[in-house]
């Protein structure tokens, strides 16, 4: 883990209200591996005083991009920084996801930003040359991040509205593309872990989840991200944020 200022290269909005920045992070993007994340320093304002978690959406070389929705003062803050900018960063931190040796097909779940850390997992299993099928579900069309980006991922889309792609929870799709499937990895809100946590699926490795919850320090300092798992209090920061779905006690979750 490093403490670095990187420098804004470019900052964009594909969608409305979520920003895709690059970043110069010649100390964090070399070690960064998907479903890790950075903690940003948002500002001086009091509020802000908390830096705020964010996962590594992509890695180029020295360079890391975070992709991220505008919902409260430091993103806000983060979302109308330009190139040339300084940003202090600390990362990569977390657990991020694992690959198990001799998964072949892996199955990515992706619900609205959730897009940020699959993308980067999405990218690296490609580039290991294994099968990918990404469902990825969000409320309308115009909220759906470019899929281009991966040309090499089989992509599945449901929308709430019925804008794009099948009419629906993307979790509905679920049952018709376990079958195969050697790993499953989602990214999404509580309510699609939720329903993922309810279902039953014939797949023999556990289901790894990242799990976004209120995050003071990100270092394992101060406890403020503890969460019931059946293997005890675990802190999303250092334990986390990957997680097997079935060990989360979801009922006894405080999710925000
Ligand atoms: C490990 C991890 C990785 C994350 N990766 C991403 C990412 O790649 N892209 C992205 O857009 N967001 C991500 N988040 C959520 C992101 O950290 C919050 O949206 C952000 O901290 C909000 O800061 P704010 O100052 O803008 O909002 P605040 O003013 O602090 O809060 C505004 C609202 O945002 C929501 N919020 C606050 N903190 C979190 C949180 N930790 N997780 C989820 N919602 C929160 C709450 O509903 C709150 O009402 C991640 C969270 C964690 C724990």
């Amino acid at each position: 883990m490093r403490q670095e200022v990187a420098q804004v290269t470019a900052n964009t909005e594909p969608v409305p209200q979520v920003h895709l920045i690059w970043l110069e992070a010649p100390q964090i993007a070399p070690q960064a591996q998907p479903g890790q994340f950075v903690m940003a320093r948002c500002g001086k304002d009091a509020e802000c005083q908390l830096r705020r978690p964010l996962s590594i959406h992509q890695r180029e070389g020295n360079k890391i991009a975070l992709l991220f929705s505008v919902v409260g003062k430091g993103t806000q803050w983060l979302s109308q920084r330009q190139s040339g900018d300084k940003l202090d960063l600390l990362g990569p931190l977390g657990n991020g996801f694992t690959i198990h040796p001799g998964s072949q097909n892996l199955l990515l779940v992706a619900g609205g930003i959730g897009i940020a850390p699959i993308h980067f997992l999405a990218d690296e299993a490609v580039k290991r040359g294994l099968s990918v099928t990404m469902l990825y579900g969000t409320p309308t069309t115009t909220q759906l991040y470019p899929s281009k980006l991966l040309p090499k991922v089989r992509l599945v889309t449901a929308t709430e509205d019925g804008t794009e792609g099948t009419k629906g929870m993307i979790t509905d799709l679920l049952p018709d593309f376990t079958e195969g499937a050697d790993q499953v990895f989602a990214c999404g809100p509580a309510s699609m872990y939720q329903t993922m946590a309810a279902q039953k699926f014939p797949i023999a490795k556990p289901i790894q989840i990242s799990l976004e919850v209120r995050m003071g320090c990100g270092l394992g300092v101060c406890y403020g991200c503890t969460v019931k798992t059946k293997k005890g209090l675990r802190q999303v920061c250092k334990d986390g944020p990957i997680f097997d779905l079935d060990n989360i006690l979801w009922d006894e979750l405080n999710y925000l």
